[in-house]
């Protein structure tokens, strides 16, 4: 599943291959992939041909392509979706679902122009053409920033996660608080700021909020760095390039190895039908009235 690293890896491919190029033509090859277009498959192609694309943006893992008409084209890429962009005549994706041909995509003879294609295997991604959408399509109006958003708001994340009363790591994994903080990158952050997973978020300081949010920051950052993480084999960017990530996890999938500060075994502990790692000596679990 991609991480929100990749997926920025994702916006800055569509950045710089997409804008300011005119859809010329749209073909949906598999209806589920725009399941989330409720007029459907055929107003979805009609719609998006002859506008231009703007920008690329993202709010968490969600992207959107800003239109010239003031509408936007959205995609979540779900568990396995790929937003490629191949030369035109080249062989379809066996799981090819939407393919987009641009004015200056040309016929393939000359082998210069570009396509953009959605391939999604699992197909629990999808587009959909967000009516007004461009500055950000309402579907996703509910999505928190994410802590590499220059945008994020530092001090009103720290008391909103105090007000929460939960464990840290759940709100870390909550897109209504804080977006794009994978299962991975969560354990990494804690890990680095020395907080177990099950802290309670009301008897946080301030200060250890800083920390996480450096510890997503640094993980998020290099993964950014590397090309997006690709723990999944099945993640590759936006020309197909696997972006996959050789940077050394500090805890994630270490169980039983020691541990890079202290030596102490990592240990994994099942977390919301997920798994959750971490260092018991660097981040103990909290005790009732110790914090
Ligand atoms: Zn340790």
């Amino acid at each position: 599943m991609p991480e929100l690293p990749e997926v920025e890896v994702v916006r800055r491919g569509l950045e710089r291959e997409v804008v300011g190029r005119t859809i010329a033509s749209v073909s949906v090859t598999h209806p589920r992939a725009v399941r989330r277009h409720l007029p459907g498959g055929a107003d979805f192609e009609a719609r998006l041909a002859g506008r231009t694309v703007v920008a690329a943006r993202r709010r968490g893992k969600y992207l959107w392509l800003p239109l010239d008409d003031g509408d936007a084209l959205l995609a979540h890429l779900g568990m396995s979706g790929q937003l490629l962009v191949r030369p035109v005549g080249t062989a379809d994706e066996t799981h090819l679902r939407v393919r987009f041909r641009f004015t200056d995509s040309g016929n393939g003879a000359d082998g210069t122009g570009t396509e953009l294609r959605f391939v999604d295997q699992r197909t629990f991604g999808g587009l959909a053409l967000a009516d007004h959408g461009a500055d950000l399509p309402a579907a996703i109006a509910h999505i928190a920033r994410d802590p590499l958003d220059p945008a994020f708001d530092e001090d009103a994340f720290s008391l909103a996660l105090r007000r929460r009363r939960t464990g840290l790591k759940r709100a870390l994994l909550d897109q209504s608080l804080v977006s794009g903080v994978g299962n991975i990158y969560a354990d990494e952050a804690l890990w680095l700021a020395r907080l177990h997973y099950a802290r309670a978020t009301e008897t946080l300081t301030r200060t250890q909020v800083t920390a996480v949010l450096a510890g997503a920051r640094t993980v998020m950052g290099a993964a950014l760095e590397q090309g997006g993480t690709s723990f999944d084999a099945l993640y590759v960017d936006v020309n197909g390039q696997s972006g996959y990530f050789d940077r050394t996890l500090e805890v994630y999938g270490r169980a039983g190895e020691p541990c890079r500060r202290c030596g102490t075994p990592v240990r994994r502990e099942p977390f919301m039908n997920r798994s959750s790692y971490f260092c018991p000596r660097c981040q103990p679990r909290p005790r009732r009235g110790r914090w």
